[in-house]
């Protein structure tokens, strides 16, 4: 089978790309240009996956009409994955725009041009479930994070930047389940929405330059755990929910296969943590060493509350992913970090 893979050169979108070409599918991943196709040929090519089980396209704008036109012709799956998830953009436009017109599109592409697809996998995210709250919550996939596109129709440019990325998986999520419920009865695909937290884990795509350029969850890990000066207690003790990479990325596959996952939005989680944990854990491995800037373990009288988790209970009943511990990605990511000389 031929799946096409959007943002194949993400970093989540490498992992899928990878697990899948491991499990004898046939990918086809979408990059915005060639030259960020060229990685991609050349990574998976030394792992003997030469041009016959990996195809890379060009879709320069998915936000356009039609652009995947071409790209979905004869895929039997799609993983749409790309999507702006980046600091830097002021107008809310720039990630609502591509994260809701490619989603549609892509829908309305495989509509048109590919009446083979079985499925289409749509990776969501934990902002299209919830704001950061003002006290301790367990969300569900009940959940729907209206507050931060209320902040973006409040405050436009100066709404948070998260508040704007956020806003946009929200947006294109509420699409996807629009659009699918539409047009359900008349195609022969269903839809699953996978939706992660903070995604961490060992990076094996393209990062041109330094550790600057990581992408926006593992920059988060790596300036907490790897870079830096002394952390505060406030940061040290600041909290949220997370997943490895590949775990994400099985899910993605996963997504594809259990029948059972068929119209399900589905949080993969491995739980909650604050910076203090994974400093914790990074201080027990070895050989790795860590600047020093690894505070005493703890402060007393400080109690880790965690203000973000998310009921599992879904993801483990549908998909059953045996998930990943801190320690393992933890010393997975160091490894690969060092590797680099980071
Ligand atoms: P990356 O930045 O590594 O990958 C993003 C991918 O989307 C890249 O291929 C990128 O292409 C593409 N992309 C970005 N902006 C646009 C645009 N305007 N038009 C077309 N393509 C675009 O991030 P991740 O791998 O982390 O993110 C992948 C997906 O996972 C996104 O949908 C994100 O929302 C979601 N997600 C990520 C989480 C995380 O913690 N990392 C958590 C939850 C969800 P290019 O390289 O050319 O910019």
């Amino acid at each position: 089978a031929k799946i096409l893979v959007t943002g194949a050169n993400g970093y989540i979108a490498i992992w899928v790309v990878r697990l899948l070409l491991e499990q004898g599918y046939s990918v086809r991943g979408t990059v915005r240009t060639a030259d960020k196709g060229k990685y991609l040929t050349e990574y998976f090519g030394k792992r003997g996956f030469g041009p016959d089980k990996l195809e890379v396209v060009v879709v320069n704008d998915i936000a356009k009409e039609g652009a995947f036109d071409e790209a979905v012709k004869g895929v039997d799956a799609i993983e749409h994955t790309a999507s702006p998830f980046v600091a830097n953009i002021v107008d809310p436009q720039g990630y609502i725009k591509p994260a809701v017109q490619g989603t549609i599109g892509i829908m309305q592409s495989a509509v048109k041009h590919a009446p083979g697809v079985k499925r289409i996998v749509i990776t969501s995210s934990c902002g299209a479930v919830m704001a950061p709250p003002s006290k301790p919550s367990i969300f569900t996939e009940k959940d729907w994070n209206i507050d931060s596109v209320k902040e973006v129709e409040e405050k436009g440019v100066d709404a948070q930047p998260m508040s704007k990325y956020r806003a946009s998986k929200t947006l294109a999520e509420k699409a996807a389940w629009k659009f699918y419920e539409e047009n359900k009865a008349n195609v022969n695909w269903e839809l699953v929405v996978i939706n992660p937290p903070f995604v961490f884990g060992p990076p094996i795509h393209e990062i041109t330059g330094g550790p600057a350029n990581l992408n926006t969850s593992l920059k988060a890990w790596y300036d907490a755990i790897v870079s830096g000066g002394p952390k505060t207690q406030e940061f040290l003790y600041t909290s949220n929910s997370w997943v490895d990479v590949r775990d994400t990325a099985l899910g993605h596959i996963l997504a594809l296969q259990k029948q059972e996952a068929a119209g399900e939005r589905i949080i993969v989680c491995s739980g909650a943590y604050n910076w203090q944990e994974w400093l914790d854990v990074a201080s027990t491995i070895q050989p790795y060493p860590l600047p020093n800037h690894l505070p005493e373990k703890g402060f007393p009288g400080l109690e880790t509350t965690y203000m973000i988790q998310y009921d599992t209970a879904k993801e483990k009943r549908i998909l059953g992913i045996k998930l990943k511990t801190k320690e393992e990605t933890t010393r997975d990511t160091l490894e690969n970090l060092a590797a680099r000389g980071w």
